[in-house]
């Protein structure tokens, strides 16, 4: 996927018109995590030093259409303020004759951060004419909105159609870890998979199938696959309708698919209920899964430990609790001390990598969670496609 960035084009004197990931947790109008405002700085101060003007413009939360004044983008006006170091104007709306002319008397290095998007019903509908009134605002596009980019809505795709258009560097670095991971990874190549459910995973694991070379499973989804070995799983989370479906992968992938040998079980899905750790054979009546075991970490640390590429989405076990955190860490650990690419895929593997405390020691860590699913699933991104391709 070769899309043209930032990089590739002039941006002297020009109005950038970029769409940004600023859909921050907020607690009492103010907010609780800026993680997402930091990650489009460089973008921003990339468009500003190369002496464009920009007119910033996302969506926060979901007012499904409608003026809600407890999201609006303020707060994330005056703490983007505050990172850049300069003045970011508000405007009062995403559209129309004020907002317009507040974008067109921008000098360079100037900042106008539109109010929330989602605001105007059609922004999620992709209207072409309120695309074409966002469009109005700037003489090129950039999108940096990874997480959203899987939706082909109006500051994500509906604007492109009117626009040369280009990646922020985020999106940059996610088609350059994501792609590799759907392309041509350097092999071996290992794919670990989690996470509570099966069933939302099916075409990423279908997809992955085909080209990674092992495939190493662990979270709730082992139990559909210990069930359809005919394994006891006690009381385990299990998906029944998707035996059929395990039993189909079991016998399409062979030995590729790499299922844990020893779990933790507990008498209750409780931080402080009783816990064992069982051989995969051994769960008794009554218990539940909710880790992988040490044998199987030590296993899959020897299998992962040859990889040159690694994708890991889903945790490993019900890492909110302390007591069945302890697989999915030490797989964490394992990846950090790879000499090899690895990237972290899922919002949830995203906060177990963070906890963990090696975000920093991965090679790459998706701020996509729906977005990065999709695109290790194989699909096209619209917010993605629609960027310009490199001559
Ligand atoms: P991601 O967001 O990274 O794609 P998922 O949403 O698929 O990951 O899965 C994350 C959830 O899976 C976590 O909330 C975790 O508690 C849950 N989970 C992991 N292992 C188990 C298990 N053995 N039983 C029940 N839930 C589990
Ligand atoms: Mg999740």
């Amino acid at each position: 996927m070769n899309k043209k960035s930032v990089r590739d084009v002039a941006l002297s004197g020009k109005r950038v018109l970029m769409r940004a990931d600023f859909n921050v947790p907020l607690q009492d109008g103010t907010i609780s995590d800026d993680t997402r405002i930091r990650a489009a700085l460089p973008t921003i101060e990339y468009i500003l030093e190369h002496g464009a003007s920009l007119v910033l413009m996302s969506h926060l939360g979901r007012p499904k259409g409608q003026v809600k004044p407890e999201l609006s983008l303020k707060p994330v006006a005056a703490r983007l303020s505050e990172l850049l170091g300069r003045a970011v104007q508000m405007a009062p709306d995403c559209v129309g004759p004020e907002v317009k002319a507040m974008a067109e008397s921008l000098r360079p290095g100037e900042v106008l951060l539109l109010e929330n998007t989602r605001f105007h019903a059609e922004e999620k509908k992709n209207d072409p004419e309120f695309a074409r009134q966002l469009a109005e605002l700037g003489d090129l596009f950039v999108n940096d909105a990874f997480g959203t980019a899987h939706r082909a809505h109006a500051s994500t795709e509906g604007v492109t159609h009117y626009l040369p258009s280009v990646a922020g560097f985020l999106i940059e670095k996610e088609i350059a870890f994501l792609g590799r991971a759907t392309g041509d990874p350097e092999r071996p190549y290992l794919v670990l998979l989690g996470g509570s459910k099966i069933s939302g995973k099916i075409a990423v694991i279908n997809n992955l199938l085909g080209k990674a070379d092992k495939l190493l499973i662990g979270g709730g989804m082992a139990n559909t696959f210990f069930k359809a070995q005919g394994l006891p799983v006690g009381d385990s989370l299990v998906e029944d309708d998707a035996l059929p479906l395990a039993n189909d992968l079991l016998a399409k992938a062979g030995d590729k698919l790499v299922l844990p040998v020893d779990v933790v079980i507990a008498d209750a899905f409780a931080p402080d209920a009783a816990t064992q750790t069982v051989p995969v054979d051994q769960v008794p009546d009554g218990w539940r899964i909710l880790d992988i075991g040490p044998q199987t970490v030590a296993h899959y640390r020897e299998l992962l430990s040859q990889a040159k590429t690694v994708v890991w989405n889903g945790p490993m076990g019900v890492f909110e609790m302390p007591a069945f955190a302890k697989g999915t860490f030490a797989i964490a650990q394992v990846l950090a001390e790879l000499d090899a690419v690895t990237i972290i895929g899922g919002g949830d593997s995203a906060s177990a990598v963070k906890l963990a405390g090696v975000t920093d020691k991965v090679s790459h860590v998706s701020t996509g969670g729906g977005a990065s699913l999709e695109f290790l699933e194989g699909k096209t991104l619209p917010g993605i496609a629609a960027l310009d391709d490199k001559e």
